[in-house]
């Protein structure tokens, strides 16, 4: 199945094609409609599957059709990692396949000064890209707010329970918005994810990479 097939605008297939992507992998394949469509979704997928698109292709292209809000400290798109390596290369995927959407991305993680971090939050971003501490960090100061988060992804949620962020995590999850779409990425899937995934995700199409 090429690309061109999956409902993706053709700057964002021309992308692809400078990055010489010509195949979705299966993961991509199944995502990239459902989130496209504002589904939820629960995927078992590890790195190397190619994830990393099948989430932000069809996020990015959601944002780019809506006009973006100017909304002080906001953001539109809120992906919570474990690691700041992977914060950073998400973060760098979102810049990539973004390339041309006037789109503001920015990454945040713990262990660097917050302030740059809160005030490049000022004019609000469409995504932003995080590690669950640093993020309540930047709420709990009011440098971001949640009120116009569209969709979450958890991106690795196994690592992030694993890491323990159980708790940072509850209390985003507790202070965004009830309707919003939810992506949950996870390598495995122990008894804790699957309850998470229970209360979070509505009708999730599942995936298995
Ligand atoms: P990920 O699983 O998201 O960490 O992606 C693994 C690697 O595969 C990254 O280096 C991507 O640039 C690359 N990649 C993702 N999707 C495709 C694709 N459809 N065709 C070729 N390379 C891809």
């Amino acid at each position: 199945m090429p690309f061109a097939s999956l409902g993706l605008i053709d700057h964002i297939n021309q992308t692809l094609a400078s990055l010489d992507y010509t195949t979705p992998t299966t993961v991509q394949e199944q995502a990239i409609p459902a989130v496209l469509a504002g589904k939820d979704v629960m995927a078992a997928a590890q790195t190397g599957t190619g994830k990393t698109a099948s989430f932000a292709l069809p996020l990015l292209q959601r944002l780019a059709r809506k006009s973006t809000p100017v909304s002080s400290n906001a953001a539109r798109v809120l992906v919570l990692v474990p690691t700041r390596e992977l914060a950073e290369q998400v973060h760098e995927s979102f810049k990539t396949y973004g390339a041309g959407l006037q789109l503001r991305t920015m990454v945040a993680y713990g262990g660097v000064s917050i302030n740059p971090q809160m005030m490049s939050l000022r004019k609000g971003v469409d995504v932003l890209v995080a590690t669950p501490g640093r993020l309540l960090d930047l709420h709990r100061q009011n440098a971001v707010t949640f009120n116009l988060v569209e969709t979450l992804v958890l991106d690795e949620a196994d690592r992030m329970l694993d890491l323990g962020f159980s708790r940072e995590l509850d209390q985003v999850f507790a202070a965004l918005p009830k309707k919003r779409q939810t992506l949950l990425f996870s390598a495995t899937f122990s008894d804790q994810i699957r309850a998470m995934a229970n209360r979070l995700l509505r009708e999730p199409v599942r995936i298995e990479a």
